[in-house]
């Protein structure tokens, strides 16, 4: 089986709490492992900052921390220039309000057009917004084991769409959508596009501002290891920030919150798309895993998960496939982001079986075992292992 003969991120393993035990972690790409730094930055928050400043610290530090780690994010991540970023809220409703914004910049507009496998909560909120504002579903159908490609979303698209909504990373396939050729396509149509960056934030790089992209959200507790429910960014092209406004009309998105004036009037930049208080404590860990990212590179961390998905396909196929388990993942490498998918009707049971023996793959359906392949926390010999102990747990139930 072919790994490359050096690995010049295998020691950022051991920056991650947990990563000594024999446990082996496919899923790195739901709930990252946390950073060993993350515990002492909270510690030392609570002690000096939360402690010792009390509420001078919103003036001091916390009321731009949003923008200033959105700032960081985009410099390392996203390829976006300062001013466009901002995190707070979760993805579902940072979904909401972007996609609220973009269709009421579309007024004349009737559609939006987002694909059968995106994931729930974005086809979800899509459904409630169209049923909010009168506008029509514009389904595009995908084959589960691909996604979306220019093809299909080149026959969707018309003088009727409002808004295309994408994932970058197909959370089922791992489908690598051509971000560039999609967002033209949305274009040539006089169409907004809204990029949901929630698998592939943190393990393909990215480049919102050159790609022309004008709306994203993530989540940042997938790849950027900010812990279970931090809380999620959103990018929005500096040229739509003076005029894209959002419906959670909250004090702390408005021009001056402190004059607490009788009317709502949206501050200028990315701050109007915050709404209520920011979630200080739950943005710190992001903090330690983009300074890793930044340390090693977002290009290095793509080679490695390229390599660590190639693998985990070659071995998969190999000591799976005699036992009829099939890839439902791309094949190629440049159309596959972090995760490699196989299916079984077994499945199910498989995930089952190895949680109890602390082997931590996800189930999605139908049959899908989903490995999902952290580059900077996952081994290679992890995903061997893993991968034989999952031949074990088929054969068990065969
Ligand atoms: C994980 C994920 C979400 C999660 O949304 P939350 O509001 O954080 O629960 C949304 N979209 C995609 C594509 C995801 O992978």
């Amino acid at each position: 089986m072919t790994r490359p003969e050096h690995d010049p991120l295998a020691s950022c393993r051991d920056l991650f709490v947990g990563a000594d035990s024999s446990l082996v972690y496919f899923d790195g790409n739901s709930l990252g492992r946390p950073l060993r730094a993350s515990g002492p930055r909270l510690a030392r928050f609570v002690e000096e900052e939360w402690g010792g400043r009390l509420i001078r610290g919103w003036d001091e530090r916390w009321m731009e921390l949003p923008q200033v780690i959105g700032d960081d994010l985009g410099r390392v991540v996203l390829g976006a220039a300062p001013g466009q970023t901002t995190i707070g809220d979760s993805t579902t409703v940072l979904l909401y309000k972007l996609m609220r914004a973009a269709v009421a910049a579309r007024p004349a507009r009737t559609e939006i057009v987002i694909d059968r496998d995106n994931f729930p909560t974005d086809r979800y909120v899509a459904a409630g917004i169209a049923e909010e504002c009168g506008l029509t579903l514009r389904w595009i159908d995908v084959d589960p084991a691909a996604g979306v490609t220019p093809e299909l979303l080149y026959a969707a698209v018309g003088p009727a769409t409002a808004l295309v909504v994408l994932s970058h990373v197909a959370y089922r396939s791992a489908w690598l959508a051509d971000a560039p050729a999609l967002t033209q396509i949305a274009h040539d149509a006089g169409a907004l596009v809204l990029w949901d960056l929630c698998h592939s934030a943190g393990s393909v790089p990215l480049a919102l501002d050159e790609w022309g992209v004008d709306l994203a959200v993530g989540c940042t507790y997938k790849y950027l290891n900010g812990g279970p429910g931090s809380p999620a960014f959103c990018y929005v092209a500096a040229e739509h920030l003076g005029s894209l406004t959002q419906p959670i009309q909250g004090w702390l998105g408005s021009v001056d919150p402190f004059l607490m004036g009788p009317s709502y009037a949206p501050a200028a930049g990315i701050r109007r798309f915050i709404s209520g208080t920011p979630p200080v404590l739950g943005m710190l860990p992001v903090q330690d895993m983009v300074a890793l990212i930044e340390s090693v590179g977002i290009e290095a961390v793509r080679e490695k998960s390229v390599a660590l998905t190639s693998y985990a396909v070659e071995v998969g196929e190999s000591v799976l496939g005699p036992l009829g388990v099939v890839l439902a993942s791309p094949r190629d490498a440049d159309r596959r982001g972090g995760h490699v998918t196989f299916n079984h009707p077994l499945m199910r049971e498989v995930t089952a079986a190895l949680w109890e023996r602390d082997v931590i793959p996800d189930y999605r359906d139908p049959g899908g075992l989903r490995l999902g392949l952290s580059p900077l926390s996952t081994s290679y010999d992890e995903v061997e292992h893993g991968i034989g102990l999952v031949r074990e747990a088929l054969v068990g139930l065969g």
